[in-house]
């Protein structure tokens, strides 16, 4: 919920930099790994941005996969689980290269 409130936020003041009348469309990238779940964020967006020069702009949730590469042997794969654990070699910890996005692309004034 907070953070579909944040992205209001940043949308209105974003359009208020911009010197539009109202807020069209939202473009936000989430990863997989950010902690936030986009499908929420899509559901509460409408009802957060009620009221507000948002009202009734469309959201666009980009999701990123997550990724991670190994520091052994520098295979990169889809971290499954918290511990990353290298399907190649077995290491774990491997680094994670993407999938913790979670920014305000862009947005579309009128
Ligand atoms: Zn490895």
């Amino acid at each position: 919920m907070s953070v579909a409130m944040s992205i209001v936020d940043i949308a209105v003041s974003r359009l208020n930099e911009e010197g539009g009348a109202r807020v069209m469309k939202v473009n936000v990238t989430v990863g997989e790994l950010s902690g936030v779940e986009a499908g929420a964020v899509e559901f509460c967006y409408s009802a957060c941005a009620m009221g507000t020069a948002a009202e009734g702009s469309e959201l666009v949730i980009e999701r990123v996969a997550a990724r991670a590469v190994c520091g052994e042997c520098a295979r990169e794969f889809k971290p499954d689980n918290p511990l990353a654990i290298c399907p190649q070699c077995g290491a774990f910890g491997g680094r994670i290269v993407s999938g913790e996005e979670l920014y305000v692309d862009n947005i579309s004034v009128e």
